[in-house]
């Protein structure tokens, strides 16, 4: 173990509240004059027309360019070898021009991607664990962390969120020992109001001081990642319980329909989603008409079919974006394996382009015996029906094609029955193009960044067609 994590794990709460406030008031104080910038540009921005958003997002990506082509030495050799002349760019269909970049480009041009002329006191080093399990590492200049949390911001703002009150955060932090087995299972963190709990805790008779702390300090507003709030929504129900929020904010993972409508009772609020990732290459954020509106002002988000080709609006394909704002290691056309497609436009009065709901990666596609894809929203169906606390938490394996194993931790509603009804639900829509064998486990483990994936699929993807 990290020795700095070890004397954390071992000092009492009032010191470990102490000590994450203090690191991340410092933190905070090292990006607030990027964050407040990006924040009184987003707050303008965002009632910018379509066509002055194009323009604004259009100077961005060929400074971007500019700037790639003159300082870092992978896009000056690409740019090279593709003609892409950055300088003569009048719109943007130069950007076809330019080659994808994969997480696989980017650790063989490692050093070559890095800008040349950003000291490294401007920039910070970020990794991603992805959900796919294949981890990537990067540099981040502390302008694109401004705009990062100042979108986070903005949503907030939409949501009509009050800054000055405390929000209770369930996301993969450490921030309590694994094997602590008294309350509290949380700490507070002042400079960003928030009380951060154990999602490694979340068992019933620890959930149930996480829950009466939070009545008893009355707090309104709950984030997190969906399958944490899922797992506190399905305890609320079996203890015919609810917790009241005004505001519920979920990320970093897909958010199910079925999760969705378990929290949105129990916290008896909407849920408010976005979608990003951590390279900070593609960022949306639902409206309060539940509408995904890209974040324009400092992304530059492609949707693009099998043969690398610009989708249609509705047609599915595979995210593709660019930050416009990381210049210390700019990724350009960065293949996110995300699924999703452009969709008609909200009347919210918003201008950002809206995308259709992110719940889907590439590597999370079941195959059947035929080789029909099947997506993880379709996977939910066979589980719709059943008790919801039959099946506390799942995961779904995929090793071989038209074979899966479903992994369930069992809930008290559990039965022979539910397990039938669930092999028979997978029956009635699969037929015996998916052959489903049921593994009972005792937990599920999470990803090394605490996130948790219900699909997983060993197969290659390259015959994947999900135009
Ligand atoms: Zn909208």
């Amino acid at each position: 173990m990290d020795p700095k994590l070890t004397i954390y794990t071992k000092m009492p709460l009032a010191l470990k509240s102490m000590s994450i406030s203090i690191m991340q008031g410092m933190d905070k104080l090292r990006f607030k004059k990027w964050v407040d910038s990006a924040y009184t540009e987003l707050m303008e921005s965002q009632w910018f027309s379509r066509n002055e958003l194009l323009e604004l997002q259009f100077q961005r990506l060929k400074k971007l360019l500019i700037y790639a082509n003159e300082n870092v030495p992978y896009y000056n050799r690409v740019f090279k070898r593709f003609g892409v002349m950055p300088k003569s760019m009048n719109d943007f269909e130069i950007m076809k021009k330019i080659p994808f970049l994969t997480k696989d480009i980017i650790r063989r041009n490692f050093n070559e991607l890095i800008s040349t002329n950003i000291p490294k006191s401007q920039m910070f080093h970020s990794h991603t664990s992805g959900t796919t399990g294949s981890p990537l590492s990067f540099y981040m200049d502390l302008r694109t962390q401004g705009y990062y949390r100042a979108h986070i911001l903005r949503h907030r703002a939409w949501w009509g969120f009050n800054f000055k009150e405390y929000t209770a955060s369930f996301g993969g932090k450490t921030v309590i020992p694994i094997y602590q087995t008294r309350p509290p299972f949380w700490v507070t963190d002042i400079p960003d109001k928030l009380i951060i709990f154990s999602s490694f805790h979340l068992k019933p008779r620890f959930m149930e001081y996480m829950i009466e702390y939070i009545l008893r300090t009355g707090i309104k507003a709950i984030k997190g990642y969906p399958s944490n709030l899922y797992i506190l929504a399905q305890y609320l129900k079996s203890r015919n319980a609810y917790l009241p929020m005004k505001f519920v904010f979920t990320g970093a993972e897909p958010v199910y329909p079925y999760m969705r409508s378990l929290i949105e009772e129990r916290f008896k609020c909407e849920v408010s989603d976005f979608y990003g990732n951590s390279e900070e290459t593609a960022r949306a954020y639902e409206c309060k008409k539940h509408m995904c509106h890209i974040a324009m002002e400092s992304i530059y988000l492609e949707i693009v079919n099998e043969e690398g080709s610009p989708c249609k609006i509705g047609e599915i394909g595979e995210i593709v974006g660019t930050s416009l704002t990381n210049y210390a290691m700019p990724f350009i056309r960065y293949k996110t394996g995300d699924l999703s497609s452009f969709v008609d436009n909200c009347d919210c009065g918003l201008s950002l382009p809206v995308i259709s709901q992110v719940t889907t990666k590439v590597e999370d596609i079941i195959l059947s015996k035929d080789s029909r894809m099947v997506s993880p929203s379709a996977l939910t169906h066979p589980f719709k029906p059943l008790d919801p606390l039959a099946v506390l938490k799942s995961q779904i394996i995929q090793r071989k094609i038209g074979k899966i194993t479903v992994k369930i931790v069992k809930g008290p509603g559990f039965s022979s029955a539910q397990e039938e009804m669930l092999l028979r639900n997978f029956r009635e829509r699969f037929g015996d193009l998916l052959t489903v064998k049921i593994e009972f486990v005792d937990e599920i483990p999470k990803t090394a960044n605490g996130k948790y994936r219900w699909v997983i699929s060993d197969l290659t993807k390259n015959n994947l067609k999900f135009g």
